[in-house]
């Protein structure tokens, strides 16, 4: 599909984009950068592409398509070395997890006739780092496009390709839509996630080891969203901001609500909402984006009645693949 890839950042999504390419062969190279040596030696070691080098505007050089796999944060300053070696015709694109900001950070870097495609998988792990990734990430997944308008076509339709390739289902949504709609399915889920587990750290040390105990009842649930890389999460909320403030200001209101009839005891406003929220989750798996099994299908039962043992907490796979529970951004 392209002549060259190049990956600016390699780590959760880069390394998970750079095995899907060898895998289904949709490059015929694929250069990596990204900023530390050591993350580049790791990358080297587990063979994730064809040239490996610090120098991002070397990585892009002759590349036909170009995509940033770093923090939201570090896009001003990738996109200052890379812009002046764009090649003409060239498509870059991102997978960052805020689009009107990164397009306000990429677009003044972007020379004539070089296609800027920004992109974001909605799919992922609370895990980073070239190891992290896998091949079938983004397979069922949905990965989104927000192309201004006035973008060539024919690069869009390539873009919308490879994503495919890699097994996505591509949606090419405007970028303002594009921010409100994660802000309420993914960044305002993070913030209370932080926001709880926070809450249990502050707790005194005795309520705190009996929350750690008793976890299984909800609490844990949440820690794996309050474990997703924090400079990554950092930046997202300092750039999705104003959609963020939309979302949480209306989840308040919807919360005060519901304290409110906790406190007046009142029972079927409670059980109307809860049938609602259920029907929520029925229809998420209905469309295959979670898995049916009870309890994220983790494994009940212990080795002495023969059942399946759990597998150990720092085991990575833990909450990917056998849970269905990745992470999305
Ligand atoms: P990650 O595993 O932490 O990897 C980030 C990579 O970026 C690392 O290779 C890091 O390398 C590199 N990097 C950092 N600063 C850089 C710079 N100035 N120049 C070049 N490379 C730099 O993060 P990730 O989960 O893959 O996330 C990457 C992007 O994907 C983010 O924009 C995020 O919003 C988006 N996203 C994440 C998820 C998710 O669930 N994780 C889902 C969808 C989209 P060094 O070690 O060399 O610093």
């Amino acid at each position: 599909m392209f002549n060259k890839l190049a990956l600016i950042g390699i780590g959760l999504i880069g390394s998970s984009i750079a095995r899907a390419t060898k895998l289904k062969g949709l490059a015929k190279t694929i250069a990596i950068s990204t900023r530390k040596a050591a993350t580049l030696e790791e990358a080297r070691e587990l063979g994730l592409g064809d040239t490996y080098t610090l120098d991002a505007a070397e990585a892009v050089k002759d590349a036909d398509l170009v995509i940033i796999c770093a923090p939201v944060g570090a896009y001003a300053e990738v996109m200052k070395q890379i812009g002046p070696a764009l090649l003409p015709g060239a498509i870059v694109s991102d997978v960052g997890s805020v689009k009107v900001h990164v397009i306000k950070v990429m677009q003044p870097h972007i020379p004539d006739g070089v296609h800027l495609i920004p992109g974001h998988p909605i799919a992922g792990t609370e895990h980073s780092g070239p190891k992290a990734g896998f091949a079938e990430l983004f397979e069922g997944r949905w990965c989104v496009l927000t192309p201004d308008a006035a973008v060539d076509r024919i690069a869009v339709d390539r873009l919308i390709s490879f994503w495919g390739a890699l097994g996505s289902k591509v949606e090419v949504m405007d970028a303002a839509h594009h921010d409100l709609t994660l802000a309420i399915t993914s960044h305002v889920p993070h913030l209370i996630a932080y926001n709880i587990v926070g809450t249990v750290d502050d707790l005194e040390a005795a309520t705190q080891s009996e929350v750690i105990k008793f976890s299984a009842s909800g609490f844990r649930d949440f820690t794996r969203i309050a474990a997703s890389d924090p400079v990554m999460w950092r930046d997202i909320f300092l750039t999705n901001r104003d959609a963020v403030l939309e979302m949480l200001g209306r989840f308040l209101e919807d919360l005060s609500q519901l304290q409110r009839a906790v406190r007046v005891g009142d029972g079927p406003a409670m059980e109307a909402l809860f049938t609602r929220t259920r029907e929520i989750r029925r229809s998420i798996i209905t469309a295959g984006q979670e898995t049916a099994a009870a309890d994220f299908g983790r494994p009940h039962g212990t080795a002495e009645t023969g059942a399946p043992v759990p597998a150990p907490l720092d085991t990575p796979e833990v909450g990917i693949r056998e849970h269905g529970g990745g992470e999305d951004a």
